[in-house]
């Protein structure tokens, strides 16, 4: 920042004065770095990247544009954006090969939205972007790749930013980009692509974190298990593809009916899993209930079909006197969910023990 204008013709205070506010901000930063490094949750990241930039850079809305998957060819807006009135006509996605990608990669720094026409010559394809009237759009970069926008709306000042507010807006940027960059892929590596629920490795690793917080808190931990009821026929009669649809829309039905707290999981091939923290068994058999009936009622619409399905559910509750492991909370669970299958399907099982 030496050679910032007129800084060497301050007198000694504003120097001093100037020179605190750095150090200041660059405490700031590594405050900024601890706390984005502290989560590997892709919407609690998200969502302390927003409040951040509102706060540090006194605006009162912000948008994060990223990717919504490894196949993704488009960097879409979050749903955690925070203040802007969005256009239900308008869709807020920019095409990787928009030339405005291209742009921040070969020049990375801040632009304002007059800044980004002016070097394209053109605002075809960013009409979503332009009804957010960024007062300020920062580009996110990890590993020399373009991995997301940062928009700024209106600043609480209505002045213009200044060249130290945007470098430091930039200093942000670069470290949510790592951060968002180690969420995003821990997010690919723990969810099934098809149904988008976490996967079985993920959600073993969770319980055993469970049943430590569960044990030493007191508090009550329950599971429940679910298999999709003559799954095979699905297959069998229409086709495979036929069973993957059955399946994707299983899932979201079991997304929908738990809080996001819970962790639902595909456990295997047609197997769900959900953990309910804080929950004992007899609320665990109400929401397994309320998930049984939802499935139940649910049509699968599939090339013209409508297809009824249904599931069996086990439920355990984790006892710190006789779980050394999640592996045995687990087996109760699937001796429960046996139960159910050999009294008729379509029901709610616990061992009565
Ligand atoms: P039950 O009521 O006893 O559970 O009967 P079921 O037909 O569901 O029995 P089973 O568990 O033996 O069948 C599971 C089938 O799920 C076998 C397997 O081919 C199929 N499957 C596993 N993973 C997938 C997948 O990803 N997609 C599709 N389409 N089928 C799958
Ligand atoms: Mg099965
Ligand atoms: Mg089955």
């Amino acid at each position: 920042m030496e050679n910032r204008e007129g800084l060497d013709d301050l007198s000694p205070e504003p120097l001093r004065d100037e020179y605190e506010k750095q150090i200041f901000d660059l405490k700031q930063l590594l405050e900024i770095s601890k706390s984005l490094n502290s989560t590997l949750d892709y919407n609690i990241l998200i969502d302390s990247i927003m409040y951040l930039c509102m706060g540090q850079m006194r605006v009162l809305k912000a948008g994060l544009f990223a990717k919504k998957g490894l196949d993704s060819e488009a960097f879409s807006l979050h749903r955690n954006y925070k203040g802007f009135e969005l256009d239900r006509e308008l869709d807020y996605a920019i095409h990787e090969d928009h030339g405005i990608i291209k742009l921040f990669s070969r020049a990375y720094r801040t632009y304002s939205f007059a800044e980004v026409i002016a070097e394209l010559g053109s605002a075809d394809g960013l009409e979503a972007l332009a009804s957010l009237e960024p007062s300020l759009i920062v580009p996110l970069k990890a590993k020399g790749v373009i991995n997301g926008i940062i928009v700024l709306g209106e600043k609480i000042d209505e002045d213009d930013f200044t060249d130290y507010e945007r470098d430091y807006a930039l200093n942000i940027a670069v470290l949510a980009a790592i951060a968002i960059n180690n969420a995003f892929l821990f997010e690919m590596t723990t969810t099934d692509m098809m149904t988008k629920l976490k996967m079985k490795h993920y959600f073993y690793t969770v319980l055993v974190e469970k049943m430590e917080t569960a044990s030493e808190g007191d508090s009550p931990l329950s599971v429940v298990m679910m298999d999709i009821d003559f799954f095979k026929k699905f297959n069998d009669t229409y086709g495979h593809s036929c069973g993957d649809a059955v399946l994707k829309q299983v899932a979201r039905v079991i997304m929908n009916n738990v809080r996001s707290v819970d962790l639902a999981a595909r456990y295997g091939g047609e197997e769900f899993i959900v953990l309910l923290p804080d929950t004992d068994v007899s609320i665990a058999k109400i929401v397994a209930e309320r998930i049984r009936v939802s499935i139940q009622n649910l049509t699968v619409d599939y090339e013209g079909l409508h297809l009824g399905v249904t599931i069996s559910i086990g439920i355990s509750q984790y006892d710190p006197a006789r779980d050394i492991s999640g592996k045995s909370i687990i087996d109760r669970a699937d001796k429960a969910l046996y139960l159910s299958k050999q009294n008729g399907r379509n029901r709610v099982s616990v061992l009565m023990d």
